[in-house]
C-alpha cells in the first residue's frame, strides 16, 4: 500500500485519497521522522510534500516553516529496503493532482500556480512532473522581475514579495488602518465592492500577470490552474484582472485558458501518492 505525507509548518497530514490523520507537526526531526514511521506503519510507498524547497541531491528539505529539518537527510531516515519514498514540493503535488485528477485532467501540459501565504507553482507536462536537478519546483514565485525589495529567499525583486496573498492582506490592512482585520473580511469588504480593496487586489493579479506570460513563453501549458487562498477569497475580482492582464502580456502568443483549482487541500496527498506511481 502507498501513503501519501501532507508535511507542513503547523499541521502534518498522512493518510491516502480515502482516509486522512491529522496530527501538529513535531518540534524535532527526529520527532517527524518517528511520527512518520508510526503512521505509515508497513507501507510499500511514502510519498511526502513538503511546504517549502526539496533538494534530492540530500534527500533534504529547506522550508522557512520546517526549520527542524533544514540539511537532514530525511529520505535516508525513511529509506529501508522494500519501500519507496518520494520527496516533493507542496505545489509540485498540488501541480501533479490537479493534472491528473483535477481542473487540468486530460490537457497535456499544465501549469499550477497557487497564490496564497506565498506564491508556488509547479510544471505538469504528459502525466509528467517537471522537477529540476535538485528537484526543485518551477518557482514563479521566485523569479525577479523590476522590484528592489530583497525577498527573504535571497533575491531581489522576487513577485512572491509583492503579489502574494501575504502582501494583499498587508497592503489591505494598511489602507484600513487596522492590523488586524480577518482576511475573510478582507474578502467580504472585496466582494462588497471596496473600490480600495479591489484596487490592491487587481494590481495584485497584474504584477503577477507577466510572471505567467513568461511561464507561457517558456513552457507552453494547454491551460493554467490558480489555487490558493486568494483566488478563493477573491475569486472573479482576482481571476478577470488576471487574464485581461495576462492577454496584454502575451500579445500574439497563444493564451492558455485560466482555471480554477478543483482539488483544495487534498491536493497534496493527491500529489504525493500520485509521485509514487
Ligand atoms: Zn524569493
Amino acid at each position: 500500500m502507498n501513503i501519501g505525507v501532507d508535511l507542513g509548518g503547523t499541521k502534518l497530514a498522512v493518510g491516502t485519497a480515502e482516509s486522512l490523520q491529522i496530527i501538529t507537526t513535531p518540534a524535532t526531526s527526529r520527532g517527524i521522522v518517528a511520527a512518520i514511521e508510526e503512521l505509515t506503519g508497513e507501507a510499500q510507498g511514502i510519498g511526502i510534500c513538503v511546504a517549502g524547497r526539496v533538494d534530492l541531491q540530500n534527500g533534504s528539505t529547506f522550508a522557512a516553516q520546517l526549520p527542524q529539518l533544514h540539511g537532514v537527510p530525511l529520505l535516508k531516515h525513511l529509506s529501508r529496503p522494500g519501500r519507496r519514498v518520494t520527496l516533493l514540493n507542496d505545489a509540485d503535488a498540488a501541480a501533479l493532482a490537479e493534472h491528473q485528477f483535477g481542473a487540468a485532467r486530460g490537457t497535456h501540459t499544465s501549469l499550477y500556480v497557487t497564490v496564497s501565504t506565498g506564491i508556488g507553482s509547479g510544471l505538469v507536462s504528459q502525466q509528467r512532473l517537471y522537477q529540476g536537478y535538485r528537484g526543485q519546483a518551477v518557482e514563479l514565485g521566485h523569479a525577479g522581475g523590476p522590484g528592489q525589495q530583497r525577498c527573504p529567499c535571497g533575491r531581489i525583486g522576487c513577485i512572491d514579495i509583492s503579489a502574494s496573498g501575504t502582501a494583499i492582506t498587508r497592503s489591505a490592512r494598511t489602507l484600513l488602518g487596522d492590523p488586524n482585520v480577518p482576511v475573510d473580511i478582507l474578502a467580504q469588504l472585496a466582494a462588497q465592492g471596496h473600490s480600495g480593496i479591489g484596487q490592491i487586489v487587481r494590481q495584485a493579479a497584474e504584477d503577477l500577470a507577466p510572471f505567467l506570460g513568461n511561464a507561457c513563453v517558456l513552457f507552453d501549458p494547454q491551460v493554467i490552474v490558480m489555487g490558493g487562498g486568494v483566488v478563493l477569497g477573491y475569486g472573479e475580482l482576482y481571476l478577470d484582472a488576471l487574464r485581461r492582464a495576462l492577454v496584454a502580456s502575451l500579445g500574439q502568443w497563444h493564451i492558455p485558458e485560466i482555471r480554477v483549482a478543483q482539488l483544495g487541500k487534498q491536493a497534496g496527498i493527491l500529489g504525493a501518492l500520485q509521485s509514487l506511481e
